[in-house]
């Protein structure tokens, strides 16, 4: 039986890099990957970049209203697997809708993405992926203290940022990220979590 899989990470915790491993290796078997990306992403467009340079042409951008389901039934037919960047940017309905691919298609699919924004809350794609998906996987990268990094951090001209709009592409503009563990995270947002101003929706 089909499953819906989501493996999570923070930023550069090599996500991409699997994506493209893993599409390959089914097209070497012989059989069919399709990559699927949130438009809301600008980041490199209808290409998935990952940060070891390598870059590949998304097979199709979501777009924030559109049903995933339908669009496979209409558009792909049958396919081996789906691969979707970026998870962390589809709605709620469309993790929904994946799931339905699973269960009535019999297509599995592995989701890639963010668990948590800048300010250490889920993005609507990632928590309803940790609430419903059949296996969670983490992909585990390194704060610079040694420890594993749980978080992204925001800076902009170098500077932490502890407020604005949860979505900012990496790169565009002077926005950047860098990851963090816990502990970190706290000391480079100087944000106690039961703060109250970390809030948890
Ligand atoms: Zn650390």
């Amino acid at each position: 039986m089909a499953k819906l899989y989501f493996f999570y990470g923070a930023m550069n915790s090599g996500k991409t890099t699997r994506i493209l491993q893993c599409e390959y290796n089914y097209k070497e078997q012989g059989m069919r990957a399709i990559i699927l990306k949130p438009e809301v992403d600008t980041k490199g467009n209808d290409k998935i970049v990952s940060r070891i340079g390598s870059t590949k042409k998304v097979d199709y951008l979501i777009k924030p209203n559109e049903n995933v389901f339908d669009l496979i039934i209409n558009e792909y037919g049958h396919v081996d697997l789906i691969l979707v960047d970026e998870a962390q940017f589809l709605t709620t309905r469309q993790v929904n809708q994946l799931m339905d691919i699973v269960i009535d298609l019999d297509i599995p699919v592995m989701c890639y993405g963010l668990r948590t924004d800048f300010k250490g809350n889920c993005f609507p794609g990632s928590q309803r992926l940790l609430a419903i998906a059949h296996e969670l996987t983490e992909i585990k990268t390194i704060c610079e203290c040694g420890k594993k990094a749980m978080f992204n951090v925001r800076l902009i001209d170098g500077k932490v940022q502890t407020e604005g709009e949860s979505v900012a592409i990496d790169g565009v503009g002077e926005v950047t990220y860098t990851v963090a563990c816990a502990k970190c995270f706290r000391m480079k947002t100087k944000k106690k979590f039961d703060h109250g101003e970390i809030k948890y929706e």
